[in-house]
């Protein structure tokens, strides 16, 4: 089965963490920072903070923002669960804004006219929006920004797609351009791997503190941070907030650099998917992503016009084309009806939902695999 996503390691990166078990520190060592250092380096943000998961460094950006019970936070139906589940994680509420049926990113007019809505009948604002670059497609943010602003409400660049990618002023996704926070997620379908692993980005350097001592338990020896010190007490530790241990391995670090190190290329090879895809699929009745040369190209996902989909899918997992679906919306998933969202609410995502499938995309995918992809689906389509 061709999978829809799939990492690239190296004998390199094998040989680099094989080198961090036998000679160095496996945790709390050298290797977590200079990975946090390679990524300012690369996207040009000016802090990170390396974590254990995508998941966790949207908990930790929620609770460095403060957010907590009786606030409300804001995204998208069309994403992985997570972006909604760190709002619910600080007990706080959570709203959905649909998306734009073109870019699949969140629509920043109808982000606009809720807002407005909201104000005008008094209702809650949210406390922060988290917006998804869906696919590694950077969301609208020179308007959403300036919506943030205006309404003065924290924002959060879910960017598990977007590593790699762009926005259409040129800077790096992670750049610190329009967000309090983006994170990222190193899972091994995403841009690059780590196994498991992720990390906030931020430019505000109170967030940054606030973010690293929440990822580790709340406990700080930094000098600089400590309360009532006794300069004859060396030894001294405390804990000021309630912090969980989300710290990233110093082996799954070593990996992260070693992988960063070809992230460009990654990012090419799936540019060039996503352009002999989109050459190849003109002729079919299909919608297809738009071609956007500044995205990381986590996912190619077509949405069909006519035919059934549940169909369309068996067939091509039957062909060995290890498709999927991205997303189920959020509000769809029992534990979110329970909380009271219904079908229907969100119906951009909704269309969007039942008609699309994700092809194949990965660095290694090779033109043979891809060829068979598209031979299947013009059995299928045409
Ligand atoms: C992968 C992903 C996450 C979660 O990342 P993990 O590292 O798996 O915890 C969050 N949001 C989106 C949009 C993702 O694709």
């Amino acid at each position: 089965m061709i999978p829809y996503g799939r990492h690239s390691v190296s004998t390199d990166d094998i040989e680099t963490v094989v080198d961090v078990l036998q000679h160095q520190f496996l945790t709390q060592g050298q290797q977590v920072p200079a990975f946090e250092q390679a990524l300012v380096q690369y996207t040009g943000g000016e802090y990170c903070i390396a974590v254990n998961s995508g998941t966790s460094a949207l908990h930790i950006a929620c609770l460095a923002l403060g957010i907590g019970a009786g606030d409300l936070v804001w995204t998208v139906p069309n994403s992985f669960a997570a972006s909604a589940n760190c709002a619910l994680y600080c007990g706080a509420s959570i709203d959905f804004v649909d998306i734009d049926p073109i870019t699949r990113n969140l629509c920043p007019k109808a982000l606009e006219v809720k807002l407005n809505h909201c104000k005008a009948q008094g209702l809650d604002l949210p406390k922060a929006i988290v917006v998804v670059h869906f696919s590694g497609l950077a969301c609208a943010m020179e308007h959403i920004a300036e919506l943030a602003r205006t309404y003065d409400i924290a924002l959060i660049e879910d960017a598990a797609h977007g590593l790699g990618g762009r926005y259409p002023c040129g800077n790096k996704i992670g750049a610190g351009t329009y967000a309090d926070f983006t994170t990222l997620s190193f899972h091994p379908v995403k841009s690059i791997t780590t196994a498991e692993g992720g990390a906030l980005m931020t430019n505000n350097q109170e967030l940054a503190k606030r973010a690293r001592l929440f990822a580790s338990h709340g406990i700080t020896k930094d000098p600089s941070e400590l309360q009532n010190v006794n300069p004859q007490e060396p030894w001294v530790y405390q804990q000021q907030a309630l912090g969980f241990n989300y710290r990233l391995s110093d082996i799954h670090a070593a990996l992260g650099i070693n992988q960063l190190k070809r992230l460009d290329q990654f990012i090419t090879a799936r540019l060039r998917i996503a352009q002999r895809y989109q050459a190849a699929l003109s002729a079919l009745p299909i919608t297809l992503p738009i071609l956007d040369t500044n995205s990381a190209w986590h996912l190619y996902v077509i949405e069909l016009q006519s035919h059934d989909r549940a169909q369309v899918f068996n067939a091509l997992r039957a062909a060995g084309v290890g498709v999927n679906v991205h997303y189920i919306p959020i509000h769809w998933h029992p534990y979110y009806s329970e909380l009271g969202f219904e079908k229907g609410q969100f119906p951009n995502s909704e269309t969007y939902y039942r008609h699309a499938i994700s092809l194949p995309i990965f660095p290694a995918l090779t033109h043979q695999e891809q060829d068979h992809v598209i031979d299947v689906l013009y059995k299928e389509l045409a």
